[in-house]
């Protein structure tokens, strides 16, 4: 090597692996630190009475074909029959193969999430009985998934390698995470560096896989997530780099949901056209590559995603999911979101606010929780909406009566399954309660908790190896109060910061605490069993979505007109279940007053709106956007 060229190698090499990370501000605990009280333990007792529970009851085909293990998919595999309608199908036959691997993994996942969160013995016994079952299907050589020996890692079409993995591995480290069995995490880590010797870094093409839908391949960008989630256990940056090295090549390869590829976020004309589940979820990818990566393109590139994220999002949190984002902004009558699209978008949030700290984040969080996903969720019955929209006029199928020339549409229903469709969104919302509540309290460093989320729950970890417990009793986002309640093992002084939400007005409380950057910070000794008492005031705030439409919000509420409907019964699974639509019987519409006179009193907003059908201004009560099946939101 000559002279000259090896003092700028030495120049060149130090600044590289110097260059400077960003810093993480807080850090995640374990799945399982963190329990749901309250209203909310108890609506995921009801999810694992009806629906979450026993979804392997209602598509059994589904979640009993034995895909990762005597079933996996060979070179004459056909494409599965899901029991769905496939009319105005543009995905094509091969999705078909690998489906039943995400419905499993993800229902799985918020399965085995809900019963340990919920202390559910007979649920942990079946969850125990799953993982052995999976785990013996690990190969030698590490390989855990779907395809067998001669099709692995060899694709050149549409294909669920990737994907079938991400959903699957999550599931198997929160198990790990709540049981500590050592035996998984080593499964896990064994399966990784399969994926990690087949398809070497910066060696290999992933991402490969032609010119035509690889919603499956795209979909594998999540086995990021699992990257992150061993980064967490081991601290080694190789998986970080790993997880960079596939976000480069997905950007670098030909997709068909291609929202998140570098190119496409830095062409500034560049509209969001993606199904939105896909570009929902990869905005983790994005997060993780701007935290590996310090450049500055990647960090501009994220700020650019979250904001065209945000246009495509309504005001109750709810991501253009319906399914194709299709250069649209949202609308709070126009366009539906998905379920999935709700989980997807949630748990990315998650993430971002893990690394940035930033209040703002929880505010959205909370949003798409409480409102959106609260609001697709059926009231009286255990099922769900797929898609949804802020102003829902009828629940018949379609979206608020509109007619698709392509196909008949029936996602706009409750139903405890959506066989009809695809069974996608059910499992996630099993997901979404217990993901909502892992990421309610974070560490910012081994004297400071912060309460991350609000909701009811119980918090135990340890502070500087002392043990911790605290529980936040409340009916929050139904109150604005809360009691934390403390206990530990020692006096000691530490730093607890409680979210300030961004609607807050005022905060009751005898404490002395600071405000840094939107967190309540109280910082003094606290004795063994200890307590604070905080409570927010607010008023009723009428938000205004870009298109001018006025919607009604007090605290993290959204409260919106309920429409009284006609329940119509549908498809009937065993005695238990049905899937439900639902018919207007009183079709006024009404319209938003200057001079509204808003009052908000034991969970109702009166105020005074004009109905369009009379020309007159009327009292009205507005209730919990969460609350309602059909329902008038914005005016
Ligand atoms: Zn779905």
């Amino acid at each position: 090597m000559n002279k000259a060229l090896s003092i700028i190698l030495l120049i060149i090499i130090p600044v590289n692996m110097i260059a400077q990370q960003q810093p993480e501000v807080f850090q995640t605990l374990s799945f399982g630190s963190i329990k749901p009280t309250g209203w909310l333990k108890e609506q995921m007792q009801k999810d694992i009475n009806g629906f979450v529970g026993n979804l392997d009851l209602l598509v059994p085909e589904l979640i009993n074909d034995p895909i990762y293990g005597e079933s996996r998919l060979q070179k004459n595999s056909k494409a599965k029959d899901l029991g769905n309608l496939k009319a105005g199908d543009v995905a094509g036959d091969e999705q078909y193969k690998w489906w039943n691997s995400e419905t499993q993994s993800n229902w799985w996942d918020g399965y085995m999430r809900n019963v340990f969160l919920l202390d559910d013995k007979n649920g942990i016994e079946k969850v125990n009985h799953y993982v052995a079952s999976i785990l013996a299907t690990q190969d030698e050589d590490g390989y855990i998934g779907i395809y067998d020996v001669e099709l692995r890692y060899k694709f050149n079409s549409e294909n669920g390698e990737l994907w079938s993995k991400a959903s699957l591995y999550r599931g198997l480290l929160a198990y790990y995470e709540f049981t500590h069995d050592e035996k998984v995490f080593k499964a896990v880590t064994r399966a990784v560096e399969n994926v990690m010797q087949n398809y070497p870094i910066h060696a290999s093409s992933p991402f490969s896989s032609g010119t035509s839908f690889n919603g499956g391949v795209s979909h594998g960008l999540t086995f990021t997530d699992v990257l992150e989630r061993m980064y967490f256990h081991t601290q080694d940056e190789k998986y970080r780099q790993y997880a960079l090295f596939l976000y480069q090549d997905f950007s670098n390869t030909y997709q068909s949901e291609a929202d998140v590829q570098l190119k496409n976020i830095l062409n500034p004309t560049y509209k969001l056209k993606s199904h939105g589940v896909h570009t929902f979820e990869h905005i983790r990818a994005l997060i993780i590559a701007a935290y590996t990566d310090s450049n500055m393109e990647i960090d501009n590139a994220l700020k650019t995603y979250l904001d065209r994220i945000k246009q495509a999002t309504t005001l109750s949190g709810g991501a253009i999911g319906d399914e194709w984002i299709a250069e649209r902004h949202s609308d709070a009558t126009h366009t539906g979101y998905e379920y999935c699209s709700l989980q997807e978008l949630l748990d990315s949030y998650c993430l971002l606010f893990q690394k940035t700290g930033n209040a703002e984040t929880g505010d959205l969080i909370e949003n798409t929780f409480y409102n959106a996903a609260q609001g697709s969720r059926n009231p009286q019955h255990s099922c769900i909406a797929y898609l949804k929209t802020d102003n829902s006029y009828e629940m018949l199928g379609s979206k608020n009566g509109e007619i698709e020339p392509d196909r008949k549409q029936t996602r706009y229903k409750y139903s405890p399954a959506h066989q009809d469709v695809a069974v996608c969104c059910n499992p996630n919302a099993g997901r979404i309660s217990p993901y909502f509540i892992q990421n309610s309290w974070m560490k910012e460093n081994e004297k400071t908790l912060v309460a991350t989320l609000l909701m009811p729950n119980i918090v135990e970890t340890t502070l500087n190896g002392t043990k911790i417990s605290i529980e936040n009793i409340t009916h929050y986002p139904y109150e604005n109060s809360f009691t934390f309640k403390i206990q530990l093992e020692k006096n000691m002084p530490l730093t607890l910061k409680i979210r300030k939400p961004i609607w807050v007005q005022n905060i009751l409380t005898s404490e002395k605490y600071t405000i840094e950057n939107d967190f309540i910070v109280i910082n003094r000794t606290f004795m063994t069993s200890d307590e604070i008492q905080l409570s927010f005031s607010t008023d009723v705030v009428v938000k205004v979505d870009p298109n001018g439409a006025h919607y009604f919000s007090y605290g993290a509420l959204l409260y919106a007109k309920p429409i009284l409907a006609e329940e119509i019964a549908g498809k009937v699974y065993g005695n238990e279940f049905t899937d439900f639509t639902y018919k207007p019987q009183d079709i006024s519409k009404y319209a938003f007053a200057k001079k509204h006179k808003s009052v908000y009193k034991n969970g109702i907003i009166k105020t005074q709106l004009i109905n369009l059908k009379r020309n007159k201004k009327e009292t009205v009560e507005l209730i919990p956007f969460g609350k309602t099946i059909l329902r008038q939101t914005t005016f």
